[in-house]
């Protein structure tokens, strides 16, 4: 039998691959999103390491009743959270949600990510928040999440991990590799001393660039 959805099951089986081979998440942890349609989403399946993840156990979601439709496998468990996303938010086509390891850090300790690199205005629009903590796969961890976001390209969730947004999944995958390496870095110099603000005119430059990207 043919599968309608063959190509966006593929495109998120992919990026699911690509976000564990990255290191941004370990065994089964961590989910991947996109839209299907006007009317459904595809997600990665709940407790199936990404090692054996085959494309037809990703999960084709009704977006309004939250049920499964033409699939083998139950959707992930953070189902919640992607909903509330992409109910309130036309414009987000995609998300990449990891416990990556520096990530994860500022999450617990409830840090924001600074801009301390100038391609962090650049691609992800700034300083990433710190949502309000929520427990996990209820719909108030995309509520929380929602209200720290803003026009960024992800938030930091409050002792969890993060959510990374973009169009399409190549960008929020992008988002979810710069931020951990910038994380990276963050972690790091905090042993050392505290990291030297950016001048003002980069944060203009950076986020003027930022601006012009979202819209192409
Ligand atoms: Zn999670």
């Amino acid at each position: 039998m043919s599968d309608r959805y063959a190509e966006v099951r593929h495109d998120v089986w992919l990026h699911a691959r690509q976000m564990w081979e990255q290191g941004l998440a370990v065994g089964s942890a961590g989910n991947v999103s996109r839209r299907a349609d006007d009317h459904h989403i595809a997600i990665t399946p709940t407790s199936i390491p990404y090692d054996r993840m085959r494309t037809e156990e990703i999960v084709i979601v009704d977006l309004a009743s939250g049920e499964a439709v033409e699939s083998v496998a139950p959707p992930s468990g953070e189902l919640p959270m992607h909903r509330v996303v992409y109910q309130a938010r036309p414009d987000i086509g995609a998300l990449v949600h990891t416990h990556a390891p520096f990530i994860t850090t500022l999450s617990v300790l409830r840090l924001p990510l600074p801009p301390i690199i100038d391609e962090m205005f650049l691609h992800l629009g700034g300083t990433i928040e710190v949502s309000d903590y929520a427990f996990t796969g209820t719909d108030a961890v995309g509520e929380n999440a929602l209200a720290a976001l803003g026009q960024r390209a992800g938030v930091i969730l409050a002792n969890h991990g993060n959510l990374c947004v973009g169009r399409d999944l190549d960008r929020a995958l992008h988002a979810a590799i710069v931020m951990e390496s910038c994380a990276r870095v963050y972690v790091q110099a905090l042993q050392i001393a505290p990291p030297a603000p950016l001048p003002l005119s980069a944060e203009e430059a950076g986020l003027r660039m930022y601006d012009e990207r979202r819209r192409r």
